[in-house]
């Protein structure tokens, strides 16, 4: 059989990521990141089996960053056509209402995703570099996949923010959700794994950025991000839900400036701002030697992740499967059980050995009597993009 990959870009305001993926065997044959581009330490390393290159010095911009890359799969390999390249997938986090599955990437849609920056303005103007340079240098069919996609179809009453009607519909103000595309493989994943559709599901994908979803026959009715990727869960540095008159009272109190409110909820919050560490691992590290601001972030964390489940369940009239994804989700065992230990109300049951048992795997960490099953199921995005991209052509 000939071999057909897909190579899948995530292009940030300073770095491009980037994998190339066989999407039906589920395989990644080369991946690489060029990371602060602009900068005079720019830094690039490409991963092809054993052979790692890594590259330091400046690289000026996003198409100079791209034709390194390009440069290495010819140098150090795999030759891309050789591999069967047949389209490149990029991934884009706001489709805002235009977009309710992956499009082919054509004038139109460009322009269509620079329309969306107001939208998206922390993402969507990157991943603009990105496509604009890929779409240059390579001369295959460039596919958008993007992150808002899965909740297109959210029931109108989710979707809806209870703000004036002619401002919301005026500038666009919806939940439009974000992490889809993880939240849409893996749910997808949960229900072959448990070899049936017809389920109520809860998927969190607790990252650096961190989501929550509900599914019901594989459709979302519910998602905890909104019009951008800040509303929800406690994250690594964003707020997750607040009152929005923080906003007003910083304004007014402290005199900050809209942007540095943006900055302060975007980056400056979450984890790293309740403890000055985005990274959990640290956060627990230091709550376990008697730390208490860290103890009190790990206590809001936990908290909102189980008003969430308990708003989502109800929102379903039941749940079948709670499923756990990405950075946290996937590794964090002591996560899992105080929150499903909190669940036990429900009937939510953990083998403690299986949810302590490291793995790649997708995994059930449920005990057979639980009346909720509790899976692990490892997210990927890359091949989840290649896929759609694939699927598309
Ligand atoms: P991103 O959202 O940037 O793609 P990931 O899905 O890779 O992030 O998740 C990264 C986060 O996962 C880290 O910041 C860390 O907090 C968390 N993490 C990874 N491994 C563990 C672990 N063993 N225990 C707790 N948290 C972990």
């Amino acid at each position: 059989m000939t071999q057909h990959t897909v190579l899948v870009i995530n292009s940030g305001s300073s770095s491009i990521k980037y994998q190339l993926v066989d999407p039906e065997a589920g395989t990644s044959l080369a991946s690489g990141l060029v990371e602060r581009i602009g900068e005079e330490t720019s830094h690039l390393e490409h991963k092809y089996g054993e052979k790692v290159v890594e590259i330091d010095g400046p690289i000026a911009d996003h198409g100079a960053g791209l034709r390194k890359v390009l440069e290495l799969f010819a140098k150090v390999g795999p030759n891309l056509s050789e591999a069967g390249i047949v389209a490149v997938g990029h991934r884009v986090v706001q489709g805002g209402k235009y977009f309710s599955g992956p499009a082919i990437i054509d004038e139109k849609v460009e322009q269509k995703i620079r329309d969306l920056c107001p939208l998206g303005p922390l993402h969507n103007p990157a991943h603009l570099k990105g496509i604009e340079v890929a779409r240059e240098l390579m001369d295959v069919p460039h596919v958008a996949v993007f992150d808002t996609a899965f909740f297109q179809g959210l029931p109108d009453e989710s979707a809806t923010y209870a703000l004036n009607r002619e401002v919301a519909e005026k500038y666009e103000i919806r939940r439009y959700g974000a992490h889809g595309t993880s939240h849409q493989f893996v749910s997808g994943a949960a229900a072959k794994f448990l070899g049936r559709d017809d389920l109520k599901q809860i998927v969190l994908h607790l990252g650096n950025g961190a989501s929550v979803s509900a599914v019901v026959n594989g459709h979302a009715v519910d998602t905890s991000m909104g019009l951008t990727p800040l509303e929800g869960l406690v994250m690594g540095s964003r707020t997750g839900d607040i009152d929005p008159a923080a906003v007003f009272h910083l304004h007014r109190q402290a005199g900050m400036s809209i942007d540095e409110i943006d900055d302060l909820f975007n980056k400056k919050s979450g984890l790293r701002g309740l403890t000055g560490d985005n990274d959990m691992r640290e956060v627990q590290r230091r709550a376990a030697e008697g730390d208490e601001t860290c103890i009190l972030a790990l206590a809001v964390y936990n908290h909102r992740l189980l008003k969430y489940v308990g708003a989502y369940t109800a929102v379903m009239g039941g749940l079948d499967a709670i499923t756990f994804t990405a950075g946290a989700g996937e590794n964090d065992s002591d996560m899992r059980r105080e929150l499903c230990e909190r669940l036990a109300f429900m009937g939510v049951k953990l083998d403690l050995e299986k949810n302590a048992v490291r793995s790649k795997e997708p995994r059930e960490i449920s005990t057979p009597d639980s009346s909720i099953r509790v899976l692990v199921i490892p997210t990927n995005e890359e091949l989840a993009i290649a896929q759609q991209a694939m699927t598309l052509l």
